[in-house]
């Protein structure tokens, strides 16, 4: 049995560059569970399919072959045959990405799919990270991780992430974005058993460094 390790966080909470870090450190296997949501969200756009509509939503589903890279060095994501990993980083899906994560079916099924992932890792670890993984993905995995950082910092890092978009229109995306999410699940607030990690006053590698301590202890 591989150890499982659950991280969730708001956005710019540098929970997947720190995740994906980490399991490289730990020699584990990597699950970005957020480019699902995207990529399903890239292929609704793609087929036109109109994604306000929970029910169209849901049906974006049928049809969506979907595969991720869980190498921390190759986390390639395909729908069908594209190649979509930079596609899905793109403004146009991150604006709709929060429609497709709200359908109650939509989410069975993607839990179910990274269930899957988990249990078939062949590597002595996986770090799973995103929204849900630490209540609902895997709320009994080893080490359960709630990686925050506080608002102000967690804008200014994601708005040198993004050139060509101003300071506020980014605040403002990524406040609305973590708004809609959380009316859908609480990754704000840790739940019981889940360790708090705040980088706010950590740099990068010291946050990837509470990280893997977590794991090894
Ligand atoms: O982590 P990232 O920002 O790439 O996630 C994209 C979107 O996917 C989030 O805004 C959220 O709507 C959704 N998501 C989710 N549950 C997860 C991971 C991501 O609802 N476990």
């Amino acid at each position: 049995m591989s150890i499982v390790v659950a991280i969730d966080g708001p956005a710019g909470s540098g929970k997947s560059s720190v995740s994906r870090a980490a399991a490289r450190a730990l020699g584990f296997a990597y699950l970005d569970t957020g480019a699902a949501y995207r990529a399903l969200a890239w292929s609704g756009l793609d087929r036109g399919i109109p994604l306000a509509d929970p029910a169209a939503a849901a049906a974006a589903f049928e049809g969506f072959d979907y595969s991720i890279g869980t190498d921390p060095d190759d986390t390639t994501v395909r729908v069908g045959a594209v190649d979509v990993t930079e596609a899905i980083r793109e403004p146009r899906v991150t604006e709709v990405v929060s429609l497709v994560a709200r359908v109650p079916e939509v989410r069975a099924r993607l839990v179910e799919l990274f269930r899957g992932i988990i249990a078939t890792t062949t590597r002595p670890g996986i770090i799973v990270e995103g929204r849900d993984i630490t209540t609902v993905v895997a709320p009994d995995a080893a080490v359960r991780i709630l990686l925050t950082a506080d608002e102000q910092v967690r804008m200014g890092r994601r708005s040198a992430e993004l050139s060509g978009v101003s300071a506020e229109t980014t605040a403002r995306q990524l406040a609305s974005r973590d708004a809609q999410d959380s009316r859908v699940v609480d990754f704000m607030n840790a739940a019981d058993g889940v360790t708090t990690v705040d980088s706010t006053d950590l740099d990068f590698d010291q946050t990837v460094a509470a990280v893997v301590a977590l794991v090894r202890d």
